[in-house]
């Protein structure tokens, strides 16, 4: 028997060390693989059943010198480790970031377009009230050129026994409203249990500032197969934000439009305090568009026209504001609410002759 030359036997190991590592990294990349498609397909991450029987297949096929204990052992701690690469990878790259999606989002409504080109104007009463109510102010908005209605049927209110809405009474109306004047809707559901009957009414649900936190309804909204508008917690970070988007994404809808609606500060003058940064940030980090509530940030009229052409200014996608027939009589945020005369002057103040997407060329309203 020849003496093994012991550096021929170190230069096999070596090249079996470079084998292994060449290897372990294949099968860390098609791990990767099998992520993606998981996400995409929405099918659970890790299935705990799945990877023993990786290993018992393992253990039956093992014939030594390494001992069924060892070889398990070894095994899951390649399998600790691709699970750790898939969490490193879900939480460094979301999937509402601009690193997963270069290219800006558009989400259509009908044959609207939002994070197009062209900013839109989304406009409406704070809370459908009545038929005439609806009527009165869905017509003066069309006349001038808005395409997406908003108002709101559960409202969420500071004080249990304040105004709360119509509910599907008031769905109905917005529905039925929208239809005889062409436009697309936007209201607000509170509950799990009403996202199916408001998915039914609305084509855009929103999720409010109080629920961006509240994962049960971001989940579900996130299955309801509309688009979502959703608005920022008042004491919430960019980031949180678009963590919230990411829930709703994760459950298999892209189509979710941020909105910036101000954040609580110590300041009085103004309900809250509109994060101009936000809009930036947000367009910054990720490819969802983002628009501004230029009427709940204020909380007041006067100073809508310079937010909403800060917010333009800004790279906002759109300006949300609210507009009713007769302010004064309106049963919730009416302070904060323009008139129709106010609203199309609000317009003009923007200058938004070349929105097309948001609005038609304005026509001379009169009241
Ligand atoms: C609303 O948009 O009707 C509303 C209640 O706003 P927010 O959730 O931003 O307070
Ligand atoms: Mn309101």
């Amino acid at each position: 028997m020849p003496e093994p030359n012991l550096e021929k036997l170190r230069d096999e190991l070596q090249q079996i060390n470079y084998g292994l590592l060449e290897l372990l990294n294949r099968r860390a990349r098609v791990v990767t693989h099998v992520h993606e498609v998981k996400v995409r397909d929405g099918v659970p991450l890790f299935v705990p059943e799945r990877e023993q029987k990786m290993i018992d297949d393992l253990l039956d096929r093992n014939r030594g010198p390494f001992t069924n204990d060892t070889v398990k052992h070894l095994f899951k701690e390649i399998f600790r480790a691709s699970v750790a690469l898939m969490e490193r990878e879900d939480g460094n790259v979301l999937r509402v970031s601009r690193a997963f999606r270069p290219q800006d989002l558009v989400v259509r409504v009908g044959d609207l377009e939002i994070g197009g080109a062209q900013p839109v104007v989304i406009a409406g009463p704070c809370a459908v009230e009545s038929e005439e109510q609806m009527d009165s102010v869905a017509a003066g908005l069309a006349r001038l050129g808005v395409r997406l209605l908003r108002a709101g049927t559960f409202k969420p209110r500071s004080s249990p026994y304040a105004f709360q809405g119509l509910g599907e009474v008031g769905l109905k109306i917005l529905s039925a409203t929208a239809r005889r004047y062409g436009l697309a809707t936007v209201t607000e559901v509170m509950d799990t249990r009403m996202v199916e009957l408001v998915a039914e009414h609305a084509d855009v649900i929103q999720i409010g500032a109080r629920n961006m936190h509240t994962t049960a309804l971001r989940r579900e909204v996130g299955r309801a197969g509309k688009p979502v508008l959703l608005k920022r917690g008042l004491a919430a970070t960019i980031g949180e934000l678009l963590w919230s988007a990411e829930y709703v994404v994760s459950e298999g809808n892209p189509e979710v439009i941020l909105c910036e609606r101000g954040i609580r500060t110590f300041e009085t003058q103004t309900r809250n305090t509109l994060d101009i940064s936000a809009v930036p940030l947000a367009r910054q980090a990720s490819f969802l568009p983002i628009i501004v509530d230029v009427s709940h940030a204020a909380g007041r009229k006067d100073i809508l026209p310079a937010l909403a052409r800060a917010a333009l200014a800004a790279g906002a996608n759109g300006i949300m504001v609210e507009v009713h027939p007769f302010p004064a009589a309106a049963r919730s945020d009416s302070q904060q609410q323009l008139d129709l005369p106010e609203f199309a002057r609000f317009l003009a103040a923007l200058d938004l002759s070349t929105a097309g997407a948001g609005t038609a060329p304005a026509k001379e309203i009169t009241r």
